[in-house]
């Protein structure tokens, strides 16, 4: 076996990971918007491929990156008779385990494995090289992929089996989204209180309320008003409706995650369609009136 990696989906996160996979492997890129890839792969010493085919008929495991499962269905569909037997597909991808189970299906009838490894730690840590890798497939495959996610990994854990990767990953979102609304209505209260934000967020730092959101995206984003767009708000209304399904599908009724999904989904309709996951707390400063800052 060579280690020719197929990395497909240079967005957002995709494209400092396939970095660190290009300095690690011989790697072949596909993005939709082929002038991506092909800067991508003068820039890195990489391959463009000039479609999903192309490239999975060089490498011998392939990364995915894309917006949804839906989407990876689609590529996987579209390289048709190019996937052949012995090849993994790692899917990083924040998908949804039901779609994940069908994708592994596909490919299993061609004889490829396929492991579900979203990632965790944002566009920042896939630059330092440092994500959390959640993966889910049978051992075998899980511990053939990790050496393809290593070189953006700085903790990788096989959690389960297909789709339970995905599974973990859209609760730990739908984590991050329930924080960053309650943080964003707690501090619009307390400064129309009279307590600046900057030291109510310095305090809860120091306290049991913090969390990332409170110790690093609102320090960064909002009390600084610099609203980084890295992760849209569209993508986190995604997993929210993700982590609903897991919810429902195990049983679990619950009574925050639906509100903070109706939340998100309200929220978009006002913000741009590029707007950030943080500038939900946008419109929690326009109702209230209040700037936290
Ligand atoms: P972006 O929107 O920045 O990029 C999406 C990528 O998917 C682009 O390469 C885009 O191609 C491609 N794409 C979109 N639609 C299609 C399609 N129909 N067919 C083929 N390719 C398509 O997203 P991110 O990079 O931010 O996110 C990618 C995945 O990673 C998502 O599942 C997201 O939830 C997850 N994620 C993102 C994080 C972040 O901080 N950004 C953190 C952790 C996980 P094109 O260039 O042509 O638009």
């Amino acid at each position: 076996m060579t280690d020719r990696v197929g990395f497909i989906g240079l967005g957002a996160i995709g494209t400092p990971m396939a970095r660190h996979v290009a300095g690690a492997f011989q790697t072949v890129v596909w993005n939709r918007t082929t002038a991506k890839a092909a800067a991508f792969a003068r820039d890195h010493k990489a391959t463009a491929a000039a479609s999903p085919g192309e490239l999975v008929a060089a490498c011998d495991v392939v990364i995915t990156c894309l917006p949804t499962s839906k989407e990876v269905g689609s590529v996987i569909a579209t390289a048709g008779d190019a996937w052949r037997r012995g090849q993994l597909l790692m899917d990083a991808t924040s998908g949804d385990p039901a779609g994940s189970r069908a994708n592994a299906a596909t490919l299993a009838k061609r004889g490829v494995a396929f492991v579900d490894a979203p990632v965790s730690g944002g566009v920042a840590g896939a630059e330092r090289g440092k994500l959390t890798v959640m993966l889910g497939g049978a051992e075998a495959d899980v511990e053939r992929a990790r050496r393809y996610v290593a070189p953006y990994a700085g903790k990788v854990e096989h959690v389960g089996p297909v789709g339970a990767g995905h599974a973990l990953k859209a609760i730990n979102n739908a984590l991050l989204a329930l924080n960053i609304v309650a943080a964003g209505e707690g501090l619009a209260a307390l400064v129309k209180l009279g307590v600046p934000a900057k030291r109510a967020v310095d305090v809860i730092n120091a306290s049991s309320g913090r969390s990332n959101v409170t110790e690093n995206l609102i320090p960064e984003r909002v009390l600084t008003g610099a609203w980084l767009r890295t992760f849209s708000a569209a993508l986190l209304d995604k997993d929210l409706g993700v982590a609903l399904a897991v919810l429902e599908d195990a049983g679990v009724s619950s009574e925050l995650y639906p509100a903070v999904k109706r939340f998100y989904a309200e929220a978009r309709k006002v913000l741009d369609p590029g707007a950030d996951h943080v500038e939900v707390i946008r419109r929690i400063e326009t109702a209230t009136g209040v700037e936290i800052r």
